[in-house]
């Protein structure tokens, strides 16, 4: 099987627990800012958190991602679900990684963005719109490679960009390109 399908065949329900809702924090807690340790994708602490996140995020009106550090974990682990957002094109499904790196990136474009962390601001955020990830799935710990792209690409790199302690207004140009938040979604 490709690695690529094997993201899009995963669910959630491959996880051996019931994920809990979780708190979501909000800047500026440290925790956010942090750079996440890596984790044992196989360990149950990672498997819980793993099904925490996709249970937060289910819940979450407009949510297309959530990373550990949102629910106060500092570790290297992201949801994405990107499939019911009106912009997506192409796309994996729902899908955790786990200690995921970008291994090629090209083609950037600026887009606008928003987070739960950051509740009331979007920002102007310029992003590749083609990208390889490699990461390795919670539970089976196998190591996957996915390409992706446009909006579900960008998700990818603003959930990486949490689990290295950074926020979108990190990648902004400057306060120009900062917004305050009409309606969440
Ligand atoms: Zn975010």
């Amino acid at each position: 099987m490709a690695l690529s399908e094997r993201v899009r065949d995963w669910t959630e329900d491959e996880l051996p627990v019931t994920g809990v809702v979780r708190d979501v924090v909000r800047a500026p807690a440290p925790v956010l800012s942090a750079s996440g340790a890596d984790v044992d994708p196989t360990s149950p602490e990672t498997v819980q958190l793993a099904a925490d996140l996709v249970a937060t995020m289910r819940v979450s009106p407009g949510c297309v991602g959530l990373a550990a550090p949102q629910v106060g974990e500092g570790v290297r682990v992201f949801c994405v679900d990107v499939s019911a957002h009106p912009k997506t094109r192409a796309h994996h499904g729902t899908f955790v990684l786990c200690n995921a790196e970008v291994v090629s990136a090209s083609r950037n474009e600026k887009a606008r963005e928003g987070c739960m962390s950051v509740p009331d601001l979007t920002g102007d955020v310029k992003r590749a719109t083609r990208i390889v990830v490699r990461g390795q799935l919670p539970g089976s710990g196998e190591t996957v490679e996915l390409a992706a792209e446009a909006f579900e690409a960008r998700a990818l790199q603003h959930e990486i960009d949490h689990c290295n302690g950074l926020l979108f207004l990190d990648r902004t140009a400057g306060a120009h390109a900062v917004y305050a938040r009409k309606t969440y979604l």
